[in-house]
C-alpha cells in the first residue's frame, strides 16, 4: 500500500482494513544458498544486504520466535561510535554513518535521532582515558567534544553536581550519538529484505546443524522440517554458544542477562543519552516520554531473560545518586535479554574451522549500534568469502593467537552500552 496524509486518514475510517503485512509467511523451501539463523537485527540486516547490495537473494532468515522478539527488542536504543581501539572505532563509525543514511536507505521511519551521547568522568586518571578516546575518534572522523565541569552543567544541568563519592570533572561528548527505535530497526531491514525476495520464516527453531562425511555443513534441521544450504550463517546472540554447539564449536563466550527499565511517561527532561560509567548506570528519554535506563550484566550465567533483584537495587540506587530527580518517577517496566559476552568484550564475525558454517557474535551490552555495520560485514563475508575490510579485527582465532581486541572486557564500564 503507498501512503499519502489522505491514505491514512482514509485507513482509519475504514477500520485500517487495507493494511497489508509488511513482509509474507512463507514456507521454507527445501535448499538456499544462504540460511541465517536469528531473525533478530543482525540476521535481518545481514539478509537485507545480501539481497541489495551483494544480490544474493535465495536467503532464508530462520527465527524460532517472532521477528524481533530477541535483543533487537529489548535494547535501551543508543547508537554510538566512540569507541578506541583501531579494531573497533572505523568499524562503529562505518555503522554510525549507515545509520545516518538507514531512513532512506530502507525507505522507514527507524528514529534515528542524534541527540548526543555524555560520557561522565569523575577522576583525572578517567579524564585522561576520555582524551585519548576522543582523540582517537576525532581520526576516524566520528566527532567529540571533551566537556569540563561547566560543560557538563550545561548541557546536562538536572545530574547532582554534588555527588561525594564521584564528582562530577567532566565528559565525553559525540553529538552525533543517540537513539534509533529498535524494532522499527527489525521491521525496516525484515521488509527490506522480504521486498527482494529473502524468506523470513518465524516460529522457526534451528534444533540441529547438517554435516556430510568431510564435516562440511550442508543444511539444519528445524521444528519446521529439515532445510538444505550451501553456507549457515549464525546470528543468534545470546544463544549463539547454544547455536554453535550444534556443530560441534565451543565459543569462547558467556551468557548473561542484561536488565532494563523505562519509567510512566514524563514531559521531556532529559534531551541527551547520559552515561555514569563508575556507577554503572546510564539513561535517556523515549519520545513516549518514558525515562530508559540500566546498568551492567547480573554477573552469573544464565539464559533466563528475567534477572536478579540485587542489580535492580543497583542501577536504582546508583541512578538517584546522579540524578536525584529520578527518585520521584514512577518505573512502569522492567524486561531483560540474554548477552553474549565474548572474553575480550568485541563481537566475532568470522569464517569458522567448520566448512560452509559463518559465524556473527559475541556482540555483548553493544550489538544494536552495530546492527547495520555488522549486518554489512557478515553479507560482505557471506557473499565474497573473505572478511569486510573493517571488520578483520573481529576474527575468530584472535583468542587464540593473543590479539584480543580489549575494549569492554572485565571491570568497571567507562562506556556503557
Ligand atoms: P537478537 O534480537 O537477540 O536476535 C537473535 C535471534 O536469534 C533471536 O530473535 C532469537 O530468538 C533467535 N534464535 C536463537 N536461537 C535460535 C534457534 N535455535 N533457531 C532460530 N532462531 C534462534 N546495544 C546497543 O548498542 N545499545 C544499547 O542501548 C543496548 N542496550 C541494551 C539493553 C538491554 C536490556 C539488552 C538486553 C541489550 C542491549 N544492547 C544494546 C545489546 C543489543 O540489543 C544486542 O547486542 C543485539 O541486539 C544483538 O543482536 P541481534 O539484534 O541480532 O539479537
Amino acid at each position: 500500500m503507498r501512503f499519502s496524509a489522505f491514505s491514512i486518514f482514509r485507513e482509519a475510517l475504514r477500520g485500517n482494513r487495507g493494511w497489508t503485512p509488511q513482509w509474507r509467511e512463507p514456507q521454507p523451501k527445501p535448499h538456499y544458498d544462504v540460511i541465517i539463523v536469528g531473525g533478530g537485527g543482525h540476521g535481518l540486516a545481514t539478509a537485507y544486504y545480501l539481497a541489495k547490495e551483494f544480490g544474493v537473494t535465495n536467503v532464508a532468515v530462520l527465527e524460532k520466535s517472532w521477528l524481533g522478539s530477541g535483543n533487537i527488542g529489548r535494547n535501551t536504543t543508543i547508537i554510538r561510535s566512540n569507541y578506541l581501539l583501531p579494531g573497533n572505532e572505523p568499524f562503529y563509525e562505518m555503522s554510525m554513518k549507515l545509520w545516518e543514511g538507514l531512513e532512506q536507505d530502507f525507505n522507514y521511519n527507524a528514529m534515528v535521532s542524534q541527540r548526543g551521547v555524555l560520557n561522565l568522568c569523575h577522576t583525572d586518571g578517567q579524564r585522561d582515558a576520555f582524551a585519548r578516546r576522543g582523540n582517537a575518534m576525532l581520526m576516524e572522523g566520528a566527532g567529540a567534544e571533551l566537556l569540563d565541569r561547566e560543560g557538563v552543567r550545561k548541557f546536562a544541568p538536572y545530574l547532582n553536581f554534588n555527588h561525594a563519592r564521584f564528582p562530577i570533572l567532566g565528559g565525553l561528548l559525540q553529538k552525533r550519538g543517540g537513539t534509533a527505535r529498535h524494532d522499527a530497526v527489525a521491521w525496516g531491514f525484515g521488509r527490506g529484505a522480504d521486498m527482494r525476495g529473502v524468506d523470513i520464516i518465524q516460529n522457526c527453531e534451528v534444533t540441529g546443524i547438517i554435516r556430510d562425511e568431510s564435516g562440511a555443513v550442508t543444511g539444519v534441521e528445524t521444528s519446521k522440517g529439515r532445510i538444505g544450504c550451501n553456507k549457515l550463517g549464525l546470528a543468534a546472540a545470546g544463544h549463539s554458544s547454544h547455536v554453535a554447539q550444534m556443530a560441534g564449536l565451543r565459543l569462547p563466550i558467556e551468557s548473561h542477562v542484561l536488565q532494563a527499565f523505562v519509567s510512566e511517561g514524563l514531559k521531556p527532561v532529559i534531551d541527551s543519552v547520559i552515561t555514569f560509567g563508575m556507577g554503572h548506570f546510564y539513561i535517556s528519554q523515549s519520545d513516549k516520554g518514558g525515562l530508559v535506563f540500566g546498568g551492567d550484566i547480573d554477573g552469573y550465567n544464565s539464559y533466563a531473560r528475567r534477572g536478579g533483584l540485587a542489580m535492580v537495587e543497583h542501577v536504582f540506587e546508583q541512578g538517584i545518586s546522579m540524578l536525584p530527580g529520578l527518585s520521584r518517577s514512577k518505573v512502569l517496566r522492567a524486561w531483560g535479554g540474554v548477552m553474549d559476552m565474548s572474553m575480550d568484550g568485541s563481537p566475532i564475525i568470522d569464517k569458522t574451522p567448520i566448512p560452509n558454517l559463518y559465524l556473527n557474535a559475541g556482540w555483548c551490552y553493544g550489538g544494536f549500534k552495530a546492527t547495520p555495520a555488522s549486518g554489512f560485514s557478515f553479507a560482505h563475508l557471506l557473499a565474497k568469502n573473505e572478511s569486510h575490510p573493517t571488520a578483520r579485527a573481529m576474527r575468530l582465532d584472535r583468542f587464540e593467537r593473543g590479539y584480543q581486541v580489549d575494549e569492554t572486557g572485565n571491570g568497571p564500564q567507562p562506556n556503557l552500552h
